[in-house]
């Protein structure tokens, strides 16, 4: 086995931050918090929504909105900036989506709405929505300052939602308009799942969060925080105080590799990491670290690194670029910020004595597709190399947070919930749907939303029909 030498260091990349200086600055906490998208000020967000041309109408959404999986109103919200009225605009956006906030960091913008804006048609560069949104939801900082539409009748119904994440949120808000009883039950202290727990600081200095689950406080919606609901008789007594039942308990335990040496000091799983990060307990990672994995999270933890001073941040992933699971343009930017790509690569085992001190890495080959219809990736015999690293940190993927699924009986093979109707997230159990990173596996944040919202809906006209 031969050592491969890491050896292209940092290096600033265009419109991005200078990382030079953002690594070198006293405070490694301010370099791990220099936000990606700096806020716009209040003329620069005024210039900005001047420029859309308000597209749509009252037949045909604008594309932004259609693209949009929240559905939220775009070009309503961005006039309502023109006119300097961002508390309105916070409201529409928040009456779409009650994690306006949130998706406004860290939505991938550039393939959802701004991806089809009719100004690229035309030469130009996109709206710059998902700022101008952050600008609006950012004036607000009084949850009592955004308007909250009482509901047209009270249902005299009640609906738990299980799991406070986005897909549980979005549930919650929904369901409260309508007019039904929701208490949202959650193991965690704070309401918001991953959201909460597993997004870089530096996507989100000033987190939303607080603010957004506020108003859904003020909309009548019950917390009940710390409390687990995954054994029988925890299940019982939620099913006996309530008509209906939404699932959302997501994805928040990482997935392990398995392999040797995965207990050593200076191996991370994903989550720890970054909740580590938000917490300001930085961790001490040495100068070269591994990141296992190709996903959005794996782009997080690698940024993250490179602005806690790491000299040389790695990726390794298993098959090619253009199967890795990150958006293309969050490679693009780590790659810009200098991170390293060892495609085509999987780690065998872990070595060191008390701490790491080196990974055991095998060259993989695309083979026949699996299942899923992707390529397997297969180990080319012989190829194996070892890696110098002081940090490894694993973010191979998550898996579902709960043994509630399988408990309820509604679970596949799996673990993962069984739909009967994808269109309103019913299980198999009429009372109970779903939807949110357990169903689907982890996707974005505003993707969740709009699962939770479909099945509130889901839940409307079951609870509708129902004597
Ligand atoms: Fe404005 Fe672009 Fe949406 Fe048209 S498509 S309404 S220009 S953001």
């Amino acid at each position: 086995m031969k050592t491969e030498p890491l050896t292209r260091g940092l290096r600033a990349g265009a419109g991005l931050p200078d990382l030079h200086q953002v690594a070198h600055i006293p405070d490694p906490w301010a370099a791990l918090t220099t936000e990606l998208k700096p806020p716009l000020t209040p003329d620069e967000a005024r210039a900005e929504a001047y420029r859309c041309l308000l597209c749509g109408g009252p037949t045909t959404p604008a594309p932004c909105v259609q693209s949009c999986p929240s559905g939220i109103d775009i070009p309503n919200f961005v006039e309502a900036i023109a006119r300097g009225d961002p508390t309105q605009a916070a409201s529409t956006i928040m009456e779409a989506n009650p994690l306006g906030g949130t998706c406004a960091r860290v939505c991938p913008t550039e393939v959802l709405c701004e991806g089809s804006c009719v100004l690229i048609g035309e030469g130009q560069r996109a709206l710059d929505i998902g700022r101008l949104q952050r600008f609006a939801t950012d004036a607000v900082s009084d949850p009592a300052g955004i308007a909250i539409i009482a509901p047209m009748q009270q249902q005299n119904r009640n609906v738990a939602v299980i799991g406070a994440g986005p897909a549980g949120l979005a549930c919650a808000a929904v369901l409260a308009s309508l007019g039904y009883g929701v208490t949202v039950y959650d193991g965690h202290t704070e309401a918001g799942g991953l959201v909460r727990y597993a997004i870089a600081p530096y996507r989100q200095l000033i987190e939303p969060l607080p603010v957004e689950v506020e108003r859904l406080r003020r909309m009548g919606i019950r917390f009940v925080m710390g409390t687990r609901i995954d054994i029988r008789e925890a299940i019982q007594a939620v099913e006996a105080s309530c008509d209906a039942i939404f699932l959302g308990v997501g994805m928040g335990k990482d997935s392990a590799l398995g392999i040797e040496g995965s207990d050593l000091s200076g191996v991370w799983s994903s989550l720890p990491f970054i909740e580590a990060i938000k917490s300001r307990q930085l961790p001490e990672i040495g100068d070269t670290v591994a990141v296992i994995g190709a996903g959005n999270t794996a782009m997080d933890v690698a940024r993250e690194s490179v602005r806690l001073g790491a000299k040389h941040v790695v990726v390794i992933y298993r098959r090619s670029r253009e199967q890795a699971p990150a958006f293309p343009s969050e490679i693009a930017e780590a790659i810009e910020e200098g991170v390293e790509f060892v495609w085509l690569t999987a780690p065998v085992r872990f070595l060191g004595g008390d701490r790491l001190r080196s990974i055991e890495c095998q060259k993989m080959r695309l083979g026949e597709p699996d299942r899923s219809g992707r390529k397997r990736s297969e180990p080319i015999k012989g190829s194996e190399f070892e890696l110098s690293v002081d940090t490894a940190i694993l973010a191979i993927g998550q898996l579902p947070w709960s043994d509630l699924i399988p408990l309820i009986g509604v679970a596949d093979a799996n673990g993962y919930p069984i739909l009967v109707d994808p269109d309103t997230g019913q299980t198999q159990k009429a009372r109970y749907f779903t939807g949110g990173d357990v169903l689907n596996g982890g996707g974005s944040v505003v993707e969740a939303v709009r699962m939770g919202k479909i099945a509130a809906d889901g839940i409307h006209r079951f609870l509708s029909t129902k004597e």
